[in-house]
């Protein structure tokens, strides 16, 4: 597929390779799968259920419940009018139910919509409940020889490997990269062989690990092959690393009393009380001063009569990891208590709105010996 961009020039001139198709082509009408019981048939109703039961389930699995479904609804009309949880019996044992639900709601949009006929341009088909892009090629591929690209989970693997594609597949940059790849390389005719031939090598040969790479007939231009690679492409999904980032706490006592500041409502721990902070939580990267907050922070507090650094802790939220430098500072004379301050008994600590580990830090203080 061809496209004039802004300036002129045709998009994808540089990714297409008619030699691709047609080596995909052969290979599917010599050695791909030709019997299967969607096969053979241009109506699209039995083309799309295949499709849908095939996406995450295994032939081997679909056949079975493809026969029985289609048994008791032989016709868009019949799934339409049928009651979902008669469709959902039928479903059963297959998984993702959501699929069977979708399935429903998108033959009553058939039926209702379109009369019955499923619509046979990609783009309407895609707009209907459970029908993304690529099954909407898929299915218009196989009922009427549309010229669309298919780009599920077999055939990023397949081009991954092949061109020595670079990058997670599921990142947005990438897959719109493979989609203008499997755009570029749709052949002029024959999309049926060429649209089954790329499922049947991503199922059959260019499998997840080992793939048959001696029987391929991709072999001669396999990136992943020739640099050896075919065990580290697809390249996977990246590890998420979590942030991680320190806060200076003050566990201000006096007289049997801490001091707690309430957090504002939004945001970490919200509206619960918790120690007074010198910088809040800032990343672990960020300088320390050397004291110099901490000691101005201590001071709002009253006359102080010690400062002595406690252990630290580790608190890890589902976004970041958060390092809590507790320090103690006990006073001689408190202050005015500042605003959203309170002072809280600390053997009356457990009834107290904290968050879970700054409750834990003061319960393991206010064991006799602080005091001492
Ligand atoms: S040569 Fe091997 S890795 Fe490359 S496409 Fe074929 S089966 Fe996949």
């Amino acid at each position: 597929m061809k496209r004039l961009t802004e300036f002129g020039l045709t998009e994808f001139d540089d990714l297409a390779d008619p030699t691709f198709s047609q080596a995909v082509i052969d290979w599917q009408r010599v050695h791909g799968r030709h019997s299967l019981p969607w096969q053979n048939t241009r109506d699209a109703y039995r083309v799309w259920l295949s499709e849908i039961m095939l996406q995450q389930t295994q032939v081997a699995a679909v056949l079975g419940y493809y026969a029985r479904f289609l048994e008791r609804f032989p016709t868009v009309h019949d799934l339409a009018s049928a009651p979902i949880e008669d469709v959902m019996a039928h479903w059963s044992g297959l998984g993702y139910y959501t699929r069977a639900r979708n399935l429903h709601a998108c033959a009553v949009r058939v039926v209702n919509e379109y009369g019955g006929e499923f619509p046979a341009d990609p783009a309407l088909l895609a707009d209907l409940p459970g029908i993304g892009r690529s099954t909407a090629a898929a299915i218009t591929a196989f009922s009427n020889g549309t010229r669309a690209a298919i780009l599920d989970g077999n055939v990023k693997r397949v081009f991954a490997r092949v061109f020595g594609v670079e990058g997670y597949p599921g990142e947005k940059r990438i897959e719109d990269a493979l989609w203008r790849r499997a755009d570029a390389l749709l052949p002029e005719e024959s999309m049926e062989a060429y649209t089954q031939g790329l499922m049947d090598l991503g199922a059959t040969l260019c499998t997840r690990s080992k793939p048959d790479c001696p029987r391929c007939p991709l072999q001669a231009r396999c990136v992943a092959y020739a640099t050896g690679r075919t065990e580290e492409l697809p390249v996977r999904k990246p590890k998420k690393t979590t942030p991680e980032k320190r806060a200076d706490m003050l566990v201000v006592l006096h007289d049997g009393h801490v001091l707690l500041e309430q957090r504002p409502a939004s945001g970490i721990w919200g509206g619960l009380l918790s120690l007074p902070e010198v910088d809040g939580h800032v990343g672990i990267e960020t300088a320390r001063d050397g004291g110099i907050a901490l000691a101005a922070a201590v001071q709002a507090f009253g006359e102080v009569e010690e400062v002595q650094a406690l252990l630290p802790l580790v608190h890890v939220f589902t976004h970041y990891k958060l390092h809590m430098a507790p320090h103690k500072v006990l006073l001689a004379a408190r202050a005015v208590t500042p605003e959203r301050h309170v002072w809280v008994r600390l053997d009356g600590i457990e009834d107290a709105a904290l968050p879970a580990p700054v409750k834990k830090l003061l319960i393991d203080l206010a064991r006799p010996s602080l005091f001492a």
